[in-house]
Protein backbone atom coordinates (compact mmCIF):
# COMPACT_ATOMS: atom_id res chain seq x y z
CA UNK A 1 0.00 0.00 0.00
CA UNK A 2 1.99 2.66 -0.87
CA UNK A 3 0.92 6.36 -0.96
CA UNK A 4 1.70 9.53 -1.23
CA UNK A 5 -0.67 10.87 1.11
CA UNK A 6 1.29 12.28 3.73
CA UNK A 7 -1.43 12.17 6.90
CA UNK A 8 -1.54 10.05 9.88
CA UNK A 9 -4.18 8.36 12.26
CA UNK A 10 -3.42 7.31 15.32
CA UNK A 11 -5.05 3.87 16.73
CA UNK A 12 -5.53 3.49 20.50
CA UNK A 13 -6.74 0.35 21.77
CA UNK A 14 -7.57 -0.01 25.16
CA UNK A 15 -7.96 -3.36 26.75
CA UNK A 16 -8.40 -5.22 30.46
CA UNK A 17 -5.18 -5.79 30.89
CA UNK A 18 -2.81 -3.45 28.49
CA UNK A 19 -3.65 -0.44 25.82
CA UNK A 20 -1.56 -0.20 22.57
CA UNK A 21 -1.11 3.07 20.88
CA UNK A 22 0.20 3.24 17.34
CA UNK A 23 0.34 5.67 14.31
CA UNK A 24 -1.07 4.64 11.12
CA UNK A 25 -0.03 6.02 7.57
CA UNK A 26 -3.85 7.17 6.31
CA UNK A 27 -3.73 4.97 3.09
CA UNK A 28 -3.10 2.00 5.59
CA UNK A 29 0.74 0.30 6.51
CA UNK A 30 2.54 -1.05 9.52
CA UNK A 31 1.94 1.13 12.40
CA UNK A 32 4.52 2.77 13.64
CA UNK A 33 5.92 4.10 16.98
CA UNK A 34 4.19 1.24 18.79
CA UNK A 35 3.44 1.65 22.65
CA UNK A 36 2.04 -0.65 24.81
CA UNK A 37 1.48 -0.43 28.69
CA UNK A 38 -0.76 -1.82 31.29
CA UNK A 39 -3.91 -0.11 31.30
CA UNK A 40 -4.65 -0.32 35.26
CA UNK A 41 -8.42 0.13 34.99
CA UNK A 42 -8.10 0.28 38.89
CA UNK A 43 -6.83 3.31 38.91
CA UNK A 44 -10.00 4.89 37.47
CA UNK A 45 -11.05 5.93 33.78
CA UNK A 46 -9.02 9.84 34.09
CA UNK A 47 -6.04 7.74 34.82
CA UNK A 48 -5.86 5.46 32.30
CA UNK A 49 -7.23 8.57 29.80
CA UNK A 50 -4.44 11.14 31.24
CA UNK A 51 -1.54 8.16 30.77
CA UNK A 52 -2.92 7.42 27.22
CA UNK A 53 -2.70 10.91 26.23
CA UNK A 54 1.10 10.29 27.21
CA UNK A 55 1.28 7.57 25.06
CA UNK A 56 0.19 9.40 22.18
CA UNK A 57 2.13 12.44 22.38
CA UNK A 58 5.26 10.46 22.81
CA UNK A 59 4.16 7.78 19.96
CA UNK A 60 3.76 10.61 18.03
CA UNK A 61 6.79 12.27 18.95
CA UNK A 62 9.15 9.17 18.02
CA UNK A 63 7.40 9.43 14.04
CA UNK A 64 9.03 12.39 12.40
CA UNK A 65 6.96 11.66 9.48
CA UNK A 66 3.47 12.10 10.91
CA UNK A 67 4.93 15.06 13.13
CA UNK A 68 5.31 16.39 9.43
CA UNK A 69 2.81 15.16 7.61
CA UNK A 70 -0.21 15.72 10.50
CA UNK A 71 -2.06 13.60 12.54
CA UNK A 72 -5.94 13.80 11.50
CA UNK A 73 -7.37 12.33 14.35
CA UNK A 74 -7.69 8.83 16.71
CA UNK A 75 -9.77 5.93 16.94
CA UNK A 76 -10.12 4.10 20.02
CA UNK A 77 -11.23 1.04 20.36
CA UNK A 78 -12.66 -0.25 23.97
CA UNK A 79 -14.18 -3.54 25.40
CA UNK A 80 -18.07 -2.21 25.20
CA UNK A 81 -21.13 -2.72 25.79
CA UNK A 82 -20.88 1.25 24.40
CA UNK A 83 -22.56 3.59 22.88
CA UNK A 84 -20.55 5.02 19.42
CA UNK A 85 -22.88 8.40 18.40
CA UNK A 86 -22.30 9.35 22.29
CA UNK A 87 -18.67 8.24 22.84
CA UNK A 88 -20.09 6.85 26.44
CA UNK A 89 -18.25 3.41 27.55
CA UNK A 90 -21.65 1.98 29.02
CA UNK A 91 -20.41 -0.91 31.54
CA UNK A 92 -17.45 -2.68 31.27
CA UNK A 93 -16.71 -5.83 33.87
CA UNK A 94 -13.16 -5.87 32.75
CA UNK A 95 -12.60 -2.32 33.53
CA UNK A 96 -14.94 -1.21 36.03
CA UNK A 97 -16.59 1.76 34.26
CA UNK A 98 -19.78 2.79 33.74
CA UNK A 99 -21.80 5.70 31.41
CA UNK A 100 -17.51 6.78 30.91
CA UNK A 101 -17.43 9.92 28.60
CA UNK A 102 -13.93 8.10 26.98
CA UNK A 103 -14.23 9.29 23.29
CA UNK A 104 -14.67 12.99 24.78
CA UNK A 105 -12.18 13.01 26.80
CA UNK A 106 -9.32 11.26 25.10
CA UNK A 107 -10.30 14.14 22.58
CA UNK A 108 -9.56 16.44 24.82
CA UNK A 109 -6.54 15.10 26.60
CA UNK A 110 -4.92 14.60 23.19
CA UNK A 111 -6.66 17.60 21.26
CA UNK A 112 -7.47 15.53 18.63
CA UNK A 113 -10.68 14.44 16.98
CA UNK A 114 -12.00 10.88 17.96
CA UNK A 115 -14.40 8.06 17.15
CA UNK A 116 -14.85 5.04 19.47
CA UNK A 117 -15.75 1.47 18.70
CA UNK A 118 -15.97 -1.87 20.58
CA UNK A 119 -12.71 -3.36 20.55
CA UNK A 120 -13.26 -6.68 19.08
CA UNK A 121 -15.05 -4.52 16.30
CA UNK A 122 -11.88 -2.63 15.54
CA UNK A 123 -9.48 -5.65 15.38
CA UNK A 124 -12.08 -7.78 13.03
CA UNK A 125 -11.47 -4.03 10.97
CA UNK A 126 -8.07 -4.10 11.02
CA UNK A 127 -7.92 -7.79 9.52
CA UNK A 128 -10.26 -6.51 7.11
CA UNK A 129 -8.57 -3.72 6.07
CA UNK A 130 -4.93 -5.73 6.30
CA UNK A 131 -4.58 -8.95 7.78
CA UNK A 132 -5.67 -12.29 7.02
CA UNK A 133 -9.42 -10.99 5.84
CA UNK A 134 -8.64 -8.62 3.52
CA UNK A 135 -10.76 -9.11 0.13
CA UNK A 136 -13.39 -11.39 2.14
CA UNK A 137 -16.79 -9.58 1.36
CA UNK A 138 -18.46 -10.95 4.70
CA UNK A 139 -15.56 -11.82 7.82
CA UNK A 140 -16.32 -12.70 10.93
CA UNK A 141 -13.62 -12.37 13.28
CA UNK A 142 -13.02 -13.84 16.73
CA UNK A 143 -10.18 -13.01 19.71
CA UNK A 144 -9.64 -15.76 22.60
CA UNK A 145 -8.21 -14.32 24.84
CA UNK A 146 -9.72 -13.18 28.82
CA UNK A 147 -12.99 -13.70 27.23
CA UNK A 148 -13.82 -14.23 23.89
CA UNK A 149 -14.88 -10.89 21.84
CA UNK A 150 -16.45 -10.84 18.32
CA UNK A 151 -16.71 -8.81 15.15
CA UNK A 152 -18.33 -8.95 11.72
CA UNK A 153 -17.32 -6.99 8.69
CA UNK A 154 -19.79 -6.80 5.91
CA UNK A 155 -18.85 -5.10 2.29
CA UNK A 156 -16.40 -2.81 4.18
CA UNK A 157 -18.62 -1.63 7.12
CA UNK A 158 -18.65 -3.44 10.69
CA UNK A 159 -22.26 -4.25 11.44
CA UNK A 160 -22.71 -3.00 14.38
CA UNK A 161 -26.82 -3.96 15.01
CA UNK A 162 -29.30 -1.76 16.45
CA UNK A 163 -27.50 -0.37 19.55
CA UNK A 164 -23.67 -0.92 18.93
CA UNK A 165 -24.12 -4.88 20.48
CA UNK A 166 -23.69 -6.78 17.40
CA UNK A 167 -21.26 -9.13 17.26
CA UNK A 168 -20.91 -10.93 20.97
CA UNK A 169 -20.63 -14.39 19.55
CA UNK A 170 -18.56 -15.47 22.43
CA UNK A 171 -21.74 -15.36 23.99
CA UNK A 172 -23.67 -17.76 21.76
CA UNK A 173 -25.19 -20.85 23.53
CA UNK A 174 -23.31 -23.74 22.27
CA UNK A 175 -24.76 -25.75 25.14
CA UNK A 176 -28.58 -25.28 27.00
CA UNK A 177 -27.49 -26.58 30.24
CA UNK A 178 -23.96 -25.77 29.98
CA UNK A 179 -21.41 -24.22 32.01
CA UNK A 180 -21.82 -21.06 33.16
CA UNK A 181 -20.74 -17.95 31.88
CA UNK A 182 -19.74 -14.47 33.42
CA UNK A 183 -22.91 -12.94 31.42
CA UNK A 184 -24.80 -14.39 33.67
CA UNK A 185 -25.77 -17.30 30.92
CA UNK A 186 -25.40 -21.03 30.59
CA UNK A 187 -23.44 -22.58 28.18
CA UNK A 188 -21.82 -19.87 26.36
CA UNK A 189 -18.74 -20.19 23.79
CA UNK A 190 -17.05 -18.07 26.28
CA UNK A 191 -17.38 -20.68 29.33
CA UNK A 192 -15.52 -23.48 27.44
CA UNK A 193 -12.78 -21.53 24.74
CA UNK A 194 -12.16 -18.33 26.66
CA UNK A 195 -8.27 -18.48 27.66
CA UNK A 196 -9.31 -18.98 31.80
CA UNK A 197 -12.33 -21.70 30.60
CA UNK A 198 -9.60 -23.87 28.69
CA UNK A 199 -7.32 -23.66 31.69
CA UNK A 200 -10.54 -24.46 33.77
CA UNK A 201 -11.36 -27.16 31.90
CA UNK A 202 -7.87 -29.03 32.65
CA UNK A 203 -7.42 -28.80 36.14
CA UNK A 204 -11.06 -29.76 36.76
CA UNK A 205 -9.76 -33.18 34.59
CA UNK A 206 -6.69 -33.03 36.89
CA UNK A 207 -8.58 -33.10 39.63
CA UNK A 208 -10.88 -35.91 38.74
CA UNK A 209 -7.83 -37.94 38.79
CA UNK A 210 -6.27 -37.61 35.31
CA UNK A 211 -2.35 -38.09 34.62
CA UNK A 212 -0.79 -35.46 32.47
CA UNK A 213 2.46 -33.67 32.28
CA UNK A 214 0.78 -30.58 32.86
CA UNK A 215 0.96 -31.06 36.71
CA UNK A 216 5.02 -31.04 36.39
CA UNK A 217 4.86 -28.40 34.37
CA UNK A 218 3.81 -26.03 36.77
CA UNK A 219 5.35 -27.93 40.00
CA UNK A 220 2.01 -29.47 40.92
CA UNK A 221 0.37 -26.12 41.81
CA UNK A 222 -2.80 -26.41 39.49
CA UNK A 223 -3.86 -23.22 39.92
CA UNK A 224 -1.25 -21.73 38.34
CA UNK A 225 -2.12 -23.74 35.02
CA UNK A 226 -3.13 -21.05 32.43
CA UNK A 227 -4.39 -21.57 28.50
CA UNK A 228 -0.38 -21.22 27.37
CA UNK A 229 0.41 -24.33 29.91
CA UNK A 230 -2.02 -26.17 27.84
CA UNK A 231 -0.72 -25.42 24.82
CA UNK A 232 2.66 -26.44 26.41
CA UNK A 233 1.78 -29.46 27.15
CA UNK A 234 -0.26 -30.48 23.85
CA UNK A 235 3.12 -29.42 22.15
CA UNK A 236 5.01 -32.01 24.37
CA UNK A 237 2.29 -34.90 23.42
CA UNK A 238 0.26 -35.15 26.66
CA UNK A 239 -2.83 -36.90 25.82
CA UNK A 240 -4.89 -35.00 27.90
CA UNK A 241 -3.85 -31.71 27.19
CA UNK A 242 -4.30 -32.92 23.60
CA UNK A 243 -8.03 -33.55 24.84
CA UNK A 244 -8.29 -30.62 26.10
CA UNK A 245 -7.22 -29.01 23.04
CA UNK A 246 -9.85 -31.52 20.99
CA UNK A 247 -12.81 -30.15 23.57
CA UNK A 248 -11.88 -26.20 22.69
CA UNK A 249 -11.69 -27.29 18.72
CA UNK A 250 -15.03 -28.75 19.26
CA UNK A 251 -16.93 -26.35 20.97
CA UNK A 252 -15.42 -24.01 18.73
CA UNK A 253 -16.46 -25.30 15.87
CA UNK A 254 -19.74 -26.00 17.01
CA UNK A 255 -20.14 -21.70 17.50
CA UNK A 256 -18.16 -21.32 13.97
CA UNK A 257 -20.53 -23.67 12.12
CA UNK A 258 -23.58 -21.68 13.19
CA UNK A 259 -22.21 -18.80 12.25
CA UNK A 260 -21.18 -19.99 8.85
CA UNK A 261 -24.54 -20.91 8.67
CA UNK A 262 -26.02 -17.85 9.54
CA UNK A 263 -23.44 -15.60 7.79
CA UNK A 264 -22.11 -17.43 5.14
CA UNK A 265 -19.13 -15.76 5.08
CA UNK A 266 -16.18 -15.66 3.09
CA UNK A 267 -13.42 -16.04 6.02
CA UNK A 268 -13.23 -16.57 10.06
CA UNK A 269 -10.22 -15.03 11.65
CA UNK A 270 -9.36 -16.29 14.75
CA UNK A 271 -6.78 -14.06 16.82
CA UNK A 272 -5.64 -14.88 20.16
CA UNK A 273 -3.03 -17.27 22.14
CA UNK A 274 -5.18 -20.40 21.36
CA UNK A 275 -3.98 -20.05 17.89
CA UNK A 276 -0.70 -21.31 18.62
CA UNK A 277 -1.57 -24.68 19.03
CA UNK A 278 -1.85 -24.00 15.30
CA UNK A 279 -2.64 -27.48 13.27
CA UNK A 280 -3.75 -29.28 17.21
CA UNK A 281 -6.59 -26.62 16.89
CA UNK A 282 -6.94 -25.63 13.35
CA UNK A 283 -7.32 -29.72 12.19
CA UNK A 284 -10.15 -31.11 14.11
CA UNK A 285 -11.76 -27.17 14.07
CA UNK A 286 -12.43 -27.51 10.23
CA UNK A 287 -13.56 -31.03 10.45
CA UNK A 288 -15.95 -29.75 13.37
CA UNK A 289 -17.29 -27.04 11.26
CA UNK A 290 -17.33 -29.38 7.81
CA UNK A 291 -19.58 -31.88 10.32
CA UNK A 292 -22.03 -29.51 11.18
CA UNK A 293 -22.53 -26.62 8.58
CA UNK A 294 -24.23 -26.99 4.83
CA UNK A 295 -21.84 -27.93 2.33
CA UNK A 296 -21.96 -24.93 0.15
CA UNK A 297 -21.44 -22.03 3.04
CA UNK A 298 -18.27 -24.76 4.40
CA UNK A 299 -16.77 -24.60 0.79
CA UNK A 300 -16.61 -20.85 0.39
CA UNK A 301 -15.53 -19.98 3.64
CA UNK A 302 -11.54 -19.89 4.74
CA UNK A 303 -10.94 -20.83 8.26
CA UNK A 304 -7.80 -18.60 9.36
CA UNK A 305 -5.28 -17.82 11.91
CA UNK A 306 -5.37 -13.82 12.41
CA UNK A 307 -2.10 -12.15 10.54
CA UNK A 308 -2.12 -9.30 12.86
CA UNK A 309 -2.09 -10.82 16.34
CA UNK A 310 -0.76 -7.97 17.92
CA UNK A 311 -1.84 -5.19 15.91
CA UNK A 312 -5.08 -5.26 14.46
CA UNK A 313 -7.22 -3.40 17.15
CA UNK A 314 -4.82 0.11 16.74
CA UNK A 315 -4.90 -0.72 12.90
CA UNK A 316 -8.78 -1.32 12.93
CA UNK A 317 -9.30 1.39 15.38
CA UNK A 318 -7.41 4.30 13.31
CA UNK A 319 -9.20 2.19 9.97
CA UNK A 320 -12.80 2.93 11.89
CA UNK A 321 -11.38 6.81 12.44
CA UNK A 322 -10.96 7.00 8.73
CA UNK A 323 -13.98 5.88 7.81
CA UNK A 324 -16.29 7.22 10.07
CA UNK A 325 -14.89 10.83 9.57
CA UNK A 326 -13.88 10.66 5.90
CA UNK A 327 -16.29 8.07 4.63
CA UNK A 328 -13.92 5.86 2.51
CA UNK A 329 -11.20 3.72 3.56
ZN1 LIG B 1 -21.86 -15.49 28.13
Amino acid sequence: MVSDDPRWIVGLDIGGTNMVVGLIPFSGGEPRGLKKEKTLPLRGGEDVVARAAVMVRESIDRVPEAKAGGVVGIGIGSPGPLNRASGLVLETPNLGWRDFPLRDLVSRATGLLATLDNDANCATYGEWWQGAGRDARTLVGLTLGTGIGGGLVMDGEIHHGASDAAGEFGHMTIDTTGRKCKCGNYGCLEAYASGPNIAARAVEGLESGTESVLTALVDGKTDEITAATVYEAVVLGDSFAEEVMKETAKVLGVGIANLVNALNPDAVVIAGGVTRAGDHLFVPLRKEVRRRAFRSAVEACRILPAALPETAGVIGAAGVFKKETFGAI
